[in-house]
């Protein structure tokens, strides 16, 4: 199992291999993409080879030549939770496609959930018609793919407490079903093997009064905006929190870092969690001295290790 955010190491890209993964598939590749252009915080380099599947059978067709090749595969979802490094990034970068945007309805509030369907406006969706569980999510820019992975919540809530089954493909290509208790759910982690990806989840809703549902996404929405630079190009937070009691946003709070800049990336005067890039300027160098820096001042001033939340693709 995958163990938190430290940065995977990629063998050197080979670009022998395009027109053998461009057979396989039905949308054209596309090269030298800008991580910028892919990610929320708009920062980072070179990404050599985005590839976009549209079925399961591609998807694992893919990842199995890759792999054979000894090729690494790196998976995008909105982009809202990487920081990606400024020099070309290693491996190959895979995106579901509209293909994966299915919602399936399996009987009242239990459904199976494709793994590029955006989470948020799902679970406006479903909150409209009147199905309790995803009110946490009003705000999160997931994918379901992406939420899944990093056991996306807020607001005391999570979305591995909604889940029955994930389904996805392993990285020799062979398709895989968790049931819900067969992964080691943690908090912002979901301790999936690496280089797997999320084809769909299988969500387990429950009924509820329309308007407290509606009530209750409203106000996790408005506290979000009291408290949130969303405005600006960010990836959330930061860090994980140490504990329940100690948010990393008062604790860095607390150490004076709020406002400190270094480059074009700054802590957030609204949010010490977030790091944000308000002129589109930063370099991901930028936000790793300032990663350096909170986790230097939060060691030596309250003898506390921080750890990134937001995903490394260096
Ligand atoms: P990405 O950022 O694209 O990827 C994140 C990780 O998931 C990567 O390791 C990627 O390889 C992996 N991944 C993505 N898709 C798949 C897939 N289909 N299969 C396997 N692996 C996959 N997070 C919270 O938990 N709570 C919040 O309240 C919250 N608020 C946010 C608010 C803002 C404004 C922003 C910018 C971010 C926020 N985040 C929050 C962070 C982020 O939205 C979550 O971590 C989210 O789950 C990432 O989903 P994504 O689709 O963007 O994934």
């Amino acid at each position: 199992m995958s163990s938190a955010c430290a940065p995977i190491e990629y063998a050197p890209f080979d670009e022998r291999l395009i027109p053998c993964v461009q057979a396989l598939l039905i949308n054209p590749i596309r090269e030298n993409v800008r991580g910028s252009t892919l990610t929320t915080f708009a920062i980072g380099g070179t990404l050599r080879a985005v590839v976009t599947v549209e079925t399961a059978d591609e998807l694992s067709k893919v990842v199995a030549l890759l792999s054979s090749e000894g090729q690494g595969c790196r998976v995008l979802g909105n982009g809202s939770n990487i920081l990606c490094g400024d020099s070309p990034v290693e491996g190959w970068v895979l995106k579901l496609g509209t293909g994966f945007r299915k919602v399936e309805s399996l009987s009242r509030g239990v459904l199976e959930v494709s793994g590029s369907v955006p989470l948020m406006s799902f679970a406006r969706k479903v909150s409209d018609e009147g199905l309790s569980g995803l009110e946490f999510a009003a705000g999160i820019p997931a994918t379901i793919g992406g939420a899944v992975f990093m056991n996306a919540g807020a607001h005391g809530d999570e979305i591995c407490s909604r889940i029955v089954e994930v389904r996805g493909v392993l990285a020799d290509g062979s398709s895989v079903v968790w049931q819900r208790d067969e992964l080691p759910w943690r908090y912002r982690h979901a301790g999936l093997p690496t280089g797997c990806v999320v084809t769909s989840v299988r969500l387990s809703l429950v009924e509820g009064d329309r308007a407290t549902i509606s009530e209750r996404c409203a106000h996790n929405l408005a506290e979000r905006k009291a408290r949130q630079p969303l405005a600006l190009p960010s990836a959330g937070s930061i860090f994980k929190n140490p504990s329940p009691e100690l948010p990393a946003g008062m604790l860095l709070e607390r150490i004076g870092m709020k406002g400190v800049t270094i480059g074009g990336a700054m802590i957030s005067e609204m949010h010490a969690n977030w790091i944000v890039n308000p002129k589109r300027e930063a370099t991901a160098q930028d936000v790793l001295a300032l990663i350096e820096a909170c986790k230097a001042k939060a060691l030596a001033e309250e003898g506390i290790v921080l750890e990134p939340e937001v995903r490394l693709w260096m």
